[in-house]
């Protein structure tokens, strides 16, 4: 096994464990490969592994990489920093935006998806932490975002994601992704229809699927450390 698909395999056993022991059904967590920073040859290993999703952060490595690969099996999720100047080239070659927190922004994706293509995939970036210098909107703005999002014609909105300050231990990694949960169940009862909570990483996967989440984004644990 080359050391990626060994990764993947480990990773994949974590989910599976971890559905198992907070009473997730099977196959109800989906894993998001991200690969950002590493080179085609590394995304190139993970698909011949069986994996299909991959996260990138940077719209130009993402491209670079994409043009490499060619047309194939691989579902691009773009879950970095979004500014406007780079919604052009989000809105046609990505399948998924983690990382929405203005309208501004979901505006242009909407407008710039090719009509040709089915509606751009979309969660709203929620600031759990309360951490200034983390990226993501605030809670208490997110129905507002969320019900604008909702009626963009060429986009679907599927959830919501975060990104957590790192936290001591189990409990105080669970408490901000409760919080996301709680926020998304207040938005299905406001008529909204989600069904993704994107949350955990390498560090902190289990305490996210024992909150409910439906997509972890593992970077470091599948392709190793970044530069
Ligand atoms: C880099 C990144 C990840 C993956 O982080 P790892 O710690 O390498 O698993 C997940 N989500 C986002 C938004 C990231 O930028």
């Amino acid at each position: 096994m080359t050391q990626i698909a060994d990764g993947l395999a480990r990773v994949r056993a974590r989910i599976r464990a971890a559905e198992e022991q907070y009473g997730r059904p099977e196959g109800s967590v989906e894993l998001l490969a991200v690969s950002k920073t590493k080179p085609a040859a590394a995304v190139r290993e993970a698909l011949a592994a069986g994996q299909t999703a991959f996260g990138e952060n940077y719209v130009q490595d993402a491209r670079d990489k994409q043009e490499a690969l060619g047309p194939g099996d691989a579902r691009w999720h773009f879950i970095g920093p979004l500014q406007s100047n780079k919604t052009k080239l989000v809105a046609p070659h990505f399948d998924w935006v983690h990382s929405v927190e203005r309208e501004k922004i979901a505006r242009r994706l909407s407008e710039q998806r090719p009509s040709n293509l089915p509606p751009l995939n979309v969660c709203i970036q929620v600031n759990v932490s309360d951490e200034s210098s983390k990226s993501g909107l605030q809670p208490a703005a997110v129905p507002t975002l969320a019900h604008a999002v909702a009626d963009l014609p060429n986009l679907h909105l599927r959830g919501l994601m975060c990104i957590p300050a790192p936290a001591e231990d189990f409990d105080a990694q669970r408490a901000p992704f409760r919080q996301l949960r709680e926020l998304q169940e207040q938005l299905v009862r406001e008529g909204l229809r989600l069904d993704t909570l994107s949350m955990g990483m390498s560090v902190d996967l289990e305490a996210a699927i024992a909150e409910g989440s439906t997509m972890v984004r593992v970077g470091t644990d599948i392709f190793g450390a970044r530069d």
